[in-house]
């Protein structure tokens, strides 16, 4: 049964992936992500429904526009392999459960910050409350059904804990961590508190360590200089991702703290 899910999961994904690539492209250029349809940026001909299927289109037309043949980017059919893979890696860990929905939406969204973190430096607000909006609104809803309140509590806290953290880090070190990642860090703080404790901490370790290390290493090679702004948010969402995905195996060796 989990395998169907799984599957079910993937293929949700694909269409996710889709409307990704819509928001990833236009949302850092303030265009509307609903009208007009998706057209060809060379020869403006509208992209029709037969060509629009997640990876397939792509594939079958050699990434190449229908009309002008002019070369459309690999990023759109990677993105859509992406969200399925992280839709069925959330279905797998996850499981069946009621908080599934939450931790879909919370994958979907890191995924187009990262790659808008990376493309333009920005974590834009219309991606992150309408994300932190879900997220919420879901875990209430699995603890309105299942009755974990308590876990929905600890998300809570552990959303202001981060977001109390975030906030002194930027308010010391504006430069290197931008306020666009104090926004994110209660989305985070949530669906982790929602696993635990553990999870909160085992996401904020990783993320600082990971965006440290690359950070060390590109100042070093001197492809960065010091004080330049780096894309956290990705940082933030690998870290959070490997919370939820290698968590048990991570945590295992502290599984006698009890927190
Ligand atoms: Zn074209």
């Amino acid at each position: 049964m989990l395998g169907l899910l799984v599957a079910y999961c993937a293929l949700f994904g694909l269409v996710v992936g889709s409307f990704l690539n819509v928001v990833i492209y236009r949302v850092p250029r303030k265009e509307s992500v609903v009208s007009p349809r998706s057209a060809c940026p060379t020869c403006a001909m509208p992209i029709t429904a037969r060509d629009n299927v997640p990876i397939f289109s792509w594939l079958i037309l050699h990434g190449r526009c229908r009309g002008c043949r002019s070369p459309i980017s690999v990023r759109y059919p990677l993105i859509e392999a992406a969200t399925a893979g992280l839709f069925a890696g959330v279905a797998a860990r996850i499981g069946f459960s009621w908080a599934l929905p939450a931790y879909l939406v919370l994958a979907a969204g890191l995924l187009a910050l990262a790659c808008t973190d990376l493309e333009h430096l920005l974590l834009p607000k219309r991606i992150v409350y309408p994300v932190l909006g879900m997220v919420g609104a879901s875990l209430l809803a699995a603890a309105a059904i299942t009755g974990r309140w308590h876990d929905l509590i600890v998300a809570g806290i552990s959303a202001l804990a981060w977001f109390g953290i975030f906030f002194v880090m930027n308010f010391v070190s504006p430069r290197a961590l931008g306020f666009g990642d104090v926004r994110l860090a209660p989305v985070l703080g949530l669906a982790l508190g929602w696993l635990g404790i553990r999870y909160v901490l085992l996401g904020f370790f990783t993320a600082n360590l990971v965006g440290a290390v690359i950070g060390i290493a590109l100042i070093a090679s001197k492809r960065m200089s010091r004080g330049q702004q780096i894309p956290y948010g990705v940082f933030l969402a690998f870290g959070t991702l490997l919370a939820i995905f290698a968590g048990p195996e991570l945590l295992r060796p502290f599984q006698s703290l009890r927190i």
